[in-house]
């Protein structure tokens, strides 16, 4: 009976490990599919704010964090 409980209990560890290395597996794999482009922060040239190049607006060669503010143009200097 002893013996079957260490059995098992070797069992459920190298599940629980497997499963740890798939997940790291495919952490992995999913970070260099994600294009850089869909990481890439750029701020807005009206508030400054940081969003994702794809959400970012872009209007008169400046890109900026929302619809609005691509309306409103950079921030006023001085
Ligand atoms: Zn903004």
């Amino acid at each position: 009976m002893g013996r079957l409980i260490v059995l098992l209990l070797l069992a459920v560890v190298a599940v629980w490990y497997l499963r740890r290395v798939v997940r790291r597996f495919e952490g992995d794999e999913r970070g260099p599919r994600a294009s850089p482009q869909a990481r890439e922060l750029v701020s807005c040239a009206r508030c400054g704010v940081h969003v994702p190049r794809p959400e970012a607006r872009e209007a008169g060669g400046a890109l900026y964090c929302s619809e609005e503010h691509a309306r409103l143009g950079p921030a006023p200097r001085g």
